[in-house]
């Protein structure tokens, strides 16, 4: 019985073929160009419209942008005037609201420039209100029962704060005006708004802080984002090949190939040059978007890579990050390849995070301008205020470590977080030894509270950024780092939408710079001077959110234990991450800034516990399916081809006993298989029967659904391991991440 023709093999052939696709970099009379001459050159920057608007309109645009104030609507024909110029010139066709419902995703639907005057002559036309607001079906993306699909009415507006840029992509270009998403009694549908309410009020909370101890002229604190972004690039042609990896963004079989990652080489190793030249095509693409894409690097796994910005605005960090994990996925394609940024695409290797790095800074018209409030200074006043942030931080990141994991807790996350490549899901703070030292020196009053000026230079504070700098072991395995000048929360999942776990975190530090800005008010009254109470107040701090903070090894199973006896959250499964989107203490926060109301509070979490619920029910119907149609018959395919041969080699009186025994060994991991499949039905039916309450439902997917699904994964291995390789009808791991 001959075999048929094994598709991996067909796909190994052409990967082998494909040739390195050179991409053509802007370049004048044969010499390329610098980046920084056409950086940004899709994008609608404020020197072009300063170069092009009215003076006055110009002031209100750049007002709205530098501090977060509404755009004037008197202002927006001139702007869009200014925007469809620059826009037809560059052969745009049609502009689109480009926003970030619920998905995890972006959104746009597509309109033409062009219309028709009252003599029915066609125009090309963009009104002042067409730039501000568009009206798009709100009732087919997810709202968390937000919003009852009869009334659908949602809109998008401009944040203008974030700049219009143009896509290109299949020869043609549309002009993409980033905006937020809501429903017509103002109720945020999506991603965007709660991260901007969170910036603003974070703004606030922190400018009448910084009133308090004495800085003044203050405009707005920004929050800055710098996004670290792995992913993986495997051949197209493999892809392919993975009913999992399309449907579920990770292989839900495979057995571990001899080589991992145990020979710890791939990290900074040489880039590939077919990976090389789609990197390269990525940065290009995302240079003329104005994404300040600086480094890239081969990270821990094989076939996994790394690329990450210069920090800007968190809130255009946002923007900039879905258009990295866009463009790349576009790109990778043109060169035969496959971005993934899955958080798990391959047991047993690492999987993909996304490190948010986040600080504050003071926009103003002093001397205050620029400074960020995560880096030590050389005055002790400067000092004291990086330790009242520092102190405001942590109490807010104790206080509402639940919400942490709850912006978090993703089904592809599930897998990482704890999976000693990532940090777990106990969420702590680390501070470095020469922080730490001076928090404790603090806490325990080594240094006299009512002398702040002499207690700075004692502690040596302003030494700090470079201590920390220079500090070699970073404590790789904390979720939530002090990493000089600058907060890291490593624990977010590569393809999250990262606008919604820094909205939590800017809540929740938002919340806390408040209460201490409440306290210190009071401690004023009585201290000698402003800083004396400050340290104070940061004192009694420290002391209080002492068991957030640890720098040992977050990997170990001493820390569990620990930090249990702290009374800190181990909250290892998705959905009961996410429960604490319920909590009292997450609900008085939401109230208290004004970030979510109860009802949208709620949204969320819904749309996220369904979202847990549908991604893992795809994983399963999916591997139900290759198990039934791919594996099984493999394996039938494969002890039918030994049993011909068994019948032909003993009527010719071979002795074919090592045939069948191979056989029978290979029908008994069938049987196995088919018993586990047999289970996973089981589990599908009654997950899917329990659709009325998804509480219970998720509970049931996470642990009996997660489990069985394993099941019938070790079976499959099992059988990976025995069945002929040119039976075998999936690419194998090895041939997924080690490229020939
Ligand atoms: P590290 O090696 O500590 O991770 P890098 O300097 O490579 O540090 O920075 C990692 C990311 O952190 C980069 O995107 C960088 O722009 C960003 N970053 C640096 N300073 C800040 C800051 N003040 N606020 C936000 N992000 C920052
Ligand atoms: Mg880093």
């Amino acid at each position: 019985m001959a075999s048929p023709i094994n598709p991996r093999s067909v796909a190994l052939r052409e990967i082998t073929q494909r040739p390195v696709r050179i991409t053509s970099r802007p370049e004048e009379n044969g010499v390329q160009l610098p980046t920084s001459t056409w950086f940004g050159s899709n994008t609608l920057g404020l020197r072009t419209m300063r170069a092009k608007l009215p003076k006055s309109v110009y002031a209100k645009l750049a007002a709205s942008i530098r501090l977060g104030k509404k755009l004037d609507s008197d202002v927006a024909p001139t702007v869009a005037q200014v925007i469809k110029e620059w826009a037809i010139t560059r052969g745009v066709t049609h502009f689109t609201h480009w926003f970030q419902p619920q998905t995890g995703l972006t959104a746009e639907k597509h309109d033409a420039f062009l219309n028709f005057d009252e003599d029915k002559f066609p125009i090309e036309q963009f009104t002042g209100e067409q730039l501000i607001q568009s009206e798009p079906d709100a009732s087919s993306f997810p709202s968390g029962g937000l919003r009852a699909t009869w009334e659908a009415r949602g809109y998008t507006a401009w944040n203008p704060a974030s700049p219009v840029f143009i896509s290109e992509t299949g020869g043609t270009k549309y002009l993409c005006i980033p905006s937020v998403f809501i429903g017509y009694n103002g109720e945020a549908l999506d991603e965007m708004t709660p991260l901007l309410r969170s910036s603003d009020v974070l703004s606030h909370r922190a400018m009448d802080l910084l009133e308090l101890i004495g800085d003044k002229g203050v405009l707005r604190v920004n929050t800055t984002l710098g996004v670290e972004q792995e992913f993986f690039l495997i051949d197209r042609a493999h892809f392919a090949l993975r009913p999992d990896l399309i449907m579920a963004n990770r292989s839900l079989i495979g057995a571990p190939p001899p080589r991992g990652q145990q020979l710890e080489d791939h990290y900074f190793g040489g880039i590939p040059e077919r990976v090389q030249a789609c990197i390269s095509e990525v940065e290009l693409e995302l240079y003329k978007l104005g994404v300040p894409i600086v480094t890239r690097h081969n990270e821990v796994a094989p076939s996994q890579f790394e690329m990450a910005p210069i920090f800007e605005d968190s809130d255009i960090a946002v923007d900039h990050n879905h258009l990295v994990m866009s463009v790349l996925r576009k790109i990778a394609l043109r060169h035969g390849l496959q971005a993934i940024v899955h958080e798990k695409p391959f047991a047993g290797i690492n999987g993909s995070g996304k490190h948010c790095n986040w600080s504050m800074a003071i926009t103003a018209d002093n001397a205050l301008d620029g400074v960020n409030l995560l880096k030590p200074g050389k005055t002790p006043h400067q000092n004291v205020r990086f330790l009242l942030f520092l102190a405001a931080i942590l109490e807010g990141v104790h206080k509402h470590a639940g919400l942490l994991r709850a912006g978090i807790a993703t089904s592809g996350n599930e897998h990482r977080l704890g999976a000693n490549e990532a940090p777990p899901a106990i969420i702590s703070a680390f501070l470095g030894k020469g922080l730490t030292q001076v928090i404790e020196d603090i806490a325990d009053g080594k240094t006299s509270p009512t002398n702040a000026e002499q207690a700075m230079l004692k502690l040596g504070v302003a030494k700090l950024p470079e201590v920390e700098q220079d500090n070699t072991d970073r404590n790789r395995t904390s979720p939530f780092a002090f990493t000089g000048a600058k907060f890291e929360f490593r624990a977010v999942g590569g393809s999250q939408s990262i606008a919604f776990p820094v909205m939590l975190l800017q809540a929740a530090v938002a919340e806390a710079i408040a209460e201490m800005t409440d306290t210190l008010r009071k401690e004023i009254k009585t201290a000698k001077s402003v800083d004396d109470a400050v340290l104070k107040v940061v004192r009694a701090s420290f002391k209080r959110t002492a068991a957030v903070r640890f720098e040992g090894n977050n990997y170990s199973d001493e820390w569990v234990v620990e930090a249990k006896k702290r009374g800190l959250l181990n909250l290892r499964r998705a959905p009961d991450g996410l429960a604490q989107l319920t909590t009292k203490d997450a609900k008085s926060l939401f109230k208290g800034t004004g970030i979510l109301t109860e009802i949208e509070l709620e949204s969320r979490y819904h749309v996220r516990l369904e979202r847990y619920v549908k991604d893992i029910l795809i994983e399963q119907h999916t591997l139900q399916q290759m198990v039934d149609t791919q594996i099984l018959p493999a394996t039938y395919a494969y002890v039918g081809n030994i049993a011909q041969a068994a019948g032909q080699g003993a009527a010719a009186g071979i002795n074919m006993q090592p045939l069948v025994d191979a056989a029978n060994a290979t029908t008994k991991l069938i049987a196995t298989l088919q018993k586990k499949r047999a289970e996973l039905a089981k589990v599908i039916a009654k997950a899917e029967g329990m659709h009325d309450d998804l509480v219970a439902q998720g509970a049931y997917l996470t642990s009996t659904g997660c489990d069985t699904m394993n099941d019938v994964r070790d079976a499959v291995d099992a059988l990976e391991l025995t069945v002929g390789d040119e039976f075998w009808p999936v690419p194998r791991y090895r041939e997924m991440l080690f490229p020939v």
